[in-house]
């Protein structure tokens, strides 16, 4: 598939390890046909001073490059929708400004991305844990109780961009307990 085929890219935040691919050594798009699916405080974000601290330190030049290389070709939003068909936008934030995941509908079954909500399993598992790196600790805390809660009872597949490979799982409840199980279907996982 050529870099010109694709038409839309979903962001689910700023971070170098996310965006870092968008832009090719000559500075142009990476996906130049594309559109660019984010939320407007990750947009704000991209356009902030350095010293907001809203992106990274060395980003400056990038975050300021690609803003303009994008901003005719956005599809903003600040609440959950549809962008297309089977593919849902759901604001998820504490992590970094504007988080964002996206859930996935085919042939009955939900697959949702959940970005850097959680860095490992663990995390869903146990959401009553707070990382006090994040954008907004306690923010971040309560997206990952209410989509660890909503997943398990819709039964949907979870990735996560840090998750190890081929680890999609889903959440079941662990007993009485605010807490879950996260359980891999080795045969569906079975490329
Ligand atoms: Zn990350």
């Amino acid at each position: 598939m050529s870099p010109d085929a694709i038409d839309m890219v979903l962001l689910t935040h700023g971070d170098p390890d996310h965006i870092g691919g968008l832009l090719d050594r000559a500075g142009d798009l990476s996906y130049p046909r594309a559109r660019y699916v984010l939320h407007e405080d990750l947009w704000n974000a991209l356009n902030s001073a350095p010293t907001a601290g809203l992106y990274f330190p060395g980003q400056a030049a990038f975050v300021r490059r690609l803003a303009t290389l994008i901003e005719s070709r956005m599809i903003l939003f600040d609440a959950p929708y549809a962008v297309t068909s089977g593919v849902q936008v759901v604001p998820a934030p504490g992590h970094r400004a504007g988080h964002t995941l996206y859930r996935f509908f085919s042939r009955g079954e939900a697959l949702w991305h959940i970005g850097d909500a959680a860095f490992d399993p663990l995390f869903l598992e146990r959401p009553e844990l707070v990382i006090p790196t994040e954008y907004q600790p306690d923010v971040a805390r309560a997206t990952r109780e209410a989509l660890a809660q909503q997943a398990s009872e819709e039964g949907a597949w979870i990735v996560g961009s840090h998750f190890r490979a081929c680890d999609v799982g889903r959440l079941s409840p662990a007993g009485n307990t605010a807490r879950f199980r996260w359980g891999t279907d080795e045969a569906a996982n079975d490329p």
